[in-house]
C-alpha cells in the first residue's frame, strides 16, 4: 500500500486487534432457515468473532464484468433464488451498510479500478451466512464483486490489498462452496456425494492447511476431479480471497464441513 493510501485509511478508521478472515460454504438458499448441523456451527463460530465495525462480503452470487463495490447506507436483501418456499422470499436482513468504509476499499484496492454501485445490496450468498453469524442485524454490511473477466491470480492479489482493512475492524468474509456442481446434484440432501466430489474436497482441504495457495489458484491443473467441482468458477473464486489474506503466523481451522446433495462442498474455513 503506498503512503497516501495507507494516512487516508489511518485517518479515517482507528487501529484494531487483527480481525479473522472467513470462507463460509453457503450451500442452499434454504439454509437461511433451516436448523442442520451447517447453520449450527455458522451461529457457534459468529459467537466466537470479535464484534467488527464492519464486514465485507466476497459472495459467488455477485459475478460482474469489472470490480464493484456496494456503497448503499441501507442494502437491499436480495432474493436471487427461484423456486424455494414463500417464507425465504420474506426474510428482511436489514443490517446498515457501510459507504464509508467501501470509499477506503476503492483507495486501498490499485491493481483494479473497483467501480462504485449502489444498486446491488446484498445476494444470498451474503444474507444467508450473516443472518447467522450476526442475527441482530447491528454490524454494517457490503459487498464487492467478482470480476468475471479476470484469471484466478488477479482474485488472488486484489485480496491480498485488503489485508490493511483487518486492522481497521472490518470482518472480511467470502461465500461461495469449493465444490459446487449444479447440474449434477441431486435433491436428496443427504444422499453419497459423488467420489470425485469427495476427492476434490479432501486435496482442497490438505491444500489449505498446508498453505499451498499456489495449486489451489492453478486448480485447473488439478485435473478432471477439478473441472468436475468447478464447472463454473464464481462458486470457488471467493475461497481465494480468504487465503490470500492469510499471513505468515496465522493458523486454518475447519468449522464445517461435509457434502450435500451430492455435489456441494459446505466446507467453511476461518485464519486467525
Ligand atoms: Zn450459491
Amino acid at each position: 500500500m503506498n503512503l497516501a493510501n495507507f494516512k487516508n485509511i489511518a485517518n479515517h478508521f482507528p487501529k484494531t486487534e487483527r480481525f479473522p478472515v472467513l470462507f463460509v460454504g453457503h450451500g442452499s438458499p434454504a439454509n437461511a432457515l433451516e436448523d442442520n448441523e451447517f447453520t449450527r456451527a455458522w451461529i457457534a463460530e459468529g459467537k466466537k468473532l470479535p464484534k467488527p465495525n464492519a464486514v465485507l462480503c466476497i459472495s459467488a452470487h455477485w459475478f460482474t464484468d469489472g470490480t464493484f463495490v456496494n456503497g448503499s447506507a441501507q442494502p437491499e436483501t436480495i432474493h436471487d433464488f427461484y423456486g424455494f418456499s414463500p417464507e425465504l422470499y420474506n426474510i428482511q436482513y436489514d443490517c446498515p451498510g457501510a459507504p464509508e468504509v467501501a470509499k477506503q476499499v476503492q483507495k486501498l484496492v490499485t491493481k483494479t479500478k473497483v467501480q462504485w454501485d449502489e444498486d446491488w445490496g446484498l445476494d444470498h450468498g451474503c444474507w444467508v451466512v450473516i443472518k447467522h453469524l450476526f442475527p441482530q442485524a447491528d454490524v454494517p454490511v457490503f459487498q464487492m464483486s467478482l470480476d468475471a473477466t479476470k484469471p484466478p491470480q488477479f482474485h488472488y492479489d486484489i485480496a491480498k490489498q485488503l489485508s490493511e482493512l483487518r486492522r481497521r475492524g472490518v470482518l472480511i468474509i467470502s461465500s461461495g462452496n469449493i465444490v459446487h456442481n449444479l447440474g449434477m446434484m441431486t435433491f436428496d440432501e443427504i444422499a453419497k456425494p459423488f467420489d470425485w466430489a469427495i476427492e476434490f474436497d479432501t486435496i482442497t482441504k490438505k491444500l489449505i492447511a498446508a498453505g499451498d495457495h499456489q495449486k489451489l489458484i492453478d486448480y485447473k491443473k488439478l485435473g478432471h476431479i477439478a473441472n468436475l467441482s468447478i464447472p463454473t468458477p464464481d462458486h470457488y473464486w471467493p475461497l481465494l480471497y480468504t487465503l490470500a489474506l492469510q499471513e505468515k503466523n496465522e493458523r486454518v481451522d475447519f468449522f464445517a464441513e461435509g457434502l450435500t446433495f451430492k455435489s456441494i462442498s459446505m466446507r467453511s474455513l476461518i485464519i486467525h
